[in-house]
């Protein structure tokens, strides 16, 4: 089975003075491991039919996204 990696560079870069920088990167589409990105489960009802579940992680999508926040600051500044 092949495995998806990617990797995130941090730069300081566009800071100015005046307060801490939040940044927000997205990386979209990573393959749900709930449901493996098939987005549902089989399952089976009291008459015995198989229909699909929707995954309660990926909502269906088969797919998440992961959002990251990363705060600079000064590296002597302890204070939050
Ligand atoms: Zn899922």
């Amino acid at each position: 089975m092949s495995k998806e990696r990617r990797t995130i560079e941090i730069t300081p870069r566009l800071i100015s003075p005046g307060g801490r920088i939040t940044e927000v990167l997205e990386s979209r589409g990573h393959e749900c491991t709930y449901c493996q990105g098939n987005g549902y489960f089989w399952q089976e009802n009291c008459y015995r039919e198989r229909y699909k579940q929707e995954c309660p992680v990926c909502k269906g999508s088969g797919r998440l996204d992961a959002v990251i926040s990363i705060q600079w600051r000064a590296s002597n500044d302890t204070g939050r």
